[in-house]
């Protein structure tokens, strides 16, 4: 029951309610609790976080007293699994360690790897590529070494969508090869995920037609579907909506996404329910129809909004029902946080710079670049102050994004005011931080503006200051990169300046 390939997993529930109940009988309580845990995953399977979360912390408790390794191992992974879900990534983290921690070699071979790849997969999110990378081909290896198909058919899948998620096309483009060499060699068909990771690699490499036809099967019902039939459907309708938009047959584009909209219309996927939004706002500004456009475009927000909100109070939910302590330390950090949040755009807002400058100081060299956006006046004349607002909260997201790429060194990302951000890149010389402000400028610059502005372009100009050590005072340092601005600003805008050498 424990190695059930995980599109069956439906089929024990009933055996494992049934051995909890011999397991008992026999007051064998390690039977009964592994039992426990197999019901758990079903239930988390199905959806009900929080009765999965709550057997898995009882059995790890009950694990911990009696030193029982196994068992902590396993219910270590489902508490990672639980965090994950209601998006707490560090912990999930430390819980997914712990489980291979306490994996050991006598432990069949599947179950060491889907640990393994359990624990790549919370490094991914944690923004830990390399180390992710690692941990997924040791499963790889456990997997291979067993000669369990499945299995590598799943690692497989999550190194070539990692691989994809961070631009590595060739080295996602060799997993889809093995991928498809093993199902060749052992007549396995593909699940709906795995042929979904190979149409977005294609598209990346601009072959829509390609991914097209590789998700065909799936659209016309002929292949086996993991997990939720109805979920993977929307999903790859999605991807082949947008495949049809980027080789310009839009018409075709069109119908997919109505199909689409039927599907979670019907099955209430409320998650691609709003993503379809999008993809239709993207067309219809593809094709020229602008007002359009923007009208779906702030549909999508509100319902991508709304659907936020209401998983993070189904997050705050659970994780109190699992862990009424541990929730309310949460959240007093929360509250703490919030007052140093602007509300518009969620990134840090001048009161945190205010506080927290002077000591982030210490790392020096750091760089600071104010970040306003050119003519910006326009967008709200022209447009509405709606579609300013909206523009600001796309502006805060590549920020937020620029701030959050560790590989590059991390920064802090704040809202000032109005149309005012500021990036904070802490041990930065001048050289680098005018490099990464040039990667920003492009970014906004690049971003896909159509469903919002229409063809009003949108970038922004930067002025950038670095102090050498730590003797310059905060507002001296922020002086001197507006007085860079304002450089920029009469170079003619859409530029970095940096201080002068
Ligand atoms: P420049 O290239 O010189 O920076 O021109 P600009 O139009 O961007 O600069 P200016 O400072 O003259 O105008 C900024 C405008 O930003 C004025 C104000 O209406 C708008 N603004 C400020 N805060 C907000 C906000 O929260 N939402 C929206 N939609 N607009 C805002
Ligand atoms: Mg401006
Ligand atoms: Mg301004």
């Amino acid at each position: 029951m424990e190695m059930v390939p995980t599109d069956e997993f439906r089929t024990v529930a009933e055996p494992a309610r049934h051995a909890e109940r011999l397991a008992a009988d026999l007051g064998r309580t390690d039977l009964e609790m592994r039992a426990r845990l197999v019901q758990a995953d079903v239930l988390r399977r199905e959806g009900d976080a929080v009765s999965s979360g709550r057997i898995a912390h009882e059995v790890n408790a009950w694990a911990v007293e009696r030193g029982d390794a196994y068992l902590q191992a396993r219910s270590h992974m489902l508490l990672a699994l639980f965090f994950r879900h209601v998006g707490d990534l560090a912990d999930a983290l430390g819980h997914a360690v712990q489980a291979v921690a306490r994996t050991g070699d006598e432990v069949p071979a599947r179950i060491r790897a889907r640990h393994l790849s359990v624990l790549a997969m919370v490094l991914h999110e944690n923004g830990s590529s390399g180390e992710a990378r690692q941990r997924a081909e040791e499963a790889l290896a456990v997997a291979t070494a067993a000669g369990d198909d499945e299995m590598m058919l799943q690692v497989l899948n999550n190194l070539a969508y990692s691989a994809y998620d961070d631009g590595d096309r060739e080295r996602a483009q060799n997993f889809i090869s093995e991928i498809r060499a093993i199902s060749a060699r052992c007549g396995l068909t593909l699940g709906a995920h795995v042929l979904d990771t190979i149409a977005r690699v294609e598209m990346a490499e601009g072959r829509y037609a390609g991914a097209e036809e590789t998700l065909r099967p799936i659209l016309d019902g002929s292949a086996r579907h993991l997990v939720s039939e109805a979920v993977s459907l929307a999903g790859c309708l999605l991807t082949v909506a947008e495949a049809q938009r980027l080789r310009g047959a839009f018409d075709v584009a069109q119908a997919t996404l109505d199909r689409a909209a039927a599907v979670c219309e019907e099955r209430g996927i409320a998650s691609y329910a709003a993503q379809v939004r999008e993809e239709r706002a993207e067309l219809y500004a593809a094709i020229g129809l602008f007002r359009e456009a923007y009208e779906e475009y702030l549909l999508f927000h509100a319902e991508s909004q709304a659907l936020q909100s209401a998983e993070r109070e189904a997050r705050a939910r659970a994780l109190q029902a699992v862990f009424e302590t541990e929730e309310a330390r949460r959240e007093s950090t929360r509250f703490r946080e919030l007052a140093e949040r602007d509300a518009l755009t969620g990134l840090y807002n001048r009161r945190y710079v205010d506080e927290h400058l002077g000591a982030l100081l210490e790392r020096a060299p750091l760089s600071v670049a104010l970040v306003d956006l050119d003519h910006f006046k326009r967008v709200n004349d022209t447009l509405s102050h709606a579609a300013g607002d909206l523009v600001l909260q796309e502006v805060a997201g590549l920020l937020a994004e620029a701030a959050a790429d560790t590989a590059a060194g991390g920064a802090v990302a704040a809202r000032l005011g109005g149309e005012e951000f500021l990036l904070i890149f802490p041990e930065t010389d001048a050289v680098e931080a005018a490099r990464r402000c040039e990667r920003v400028r492009r970014a906004i610059g690049e971003h896909s503006w159509g469903p919002v502005t229409g063809e009003l372009p949108v970038t922004a100009s930067i002025g950038v200051s670095t102090a050498i050590d730590g003797r310059i005072t905060p507002s001296a340092l922020l002086a001197q990169a507006d007085r860079n601005l304002y450089a920029a600003k009469r170079a003619g805008r859409n530029r970095v300046v940096a201080d002068p050498a």
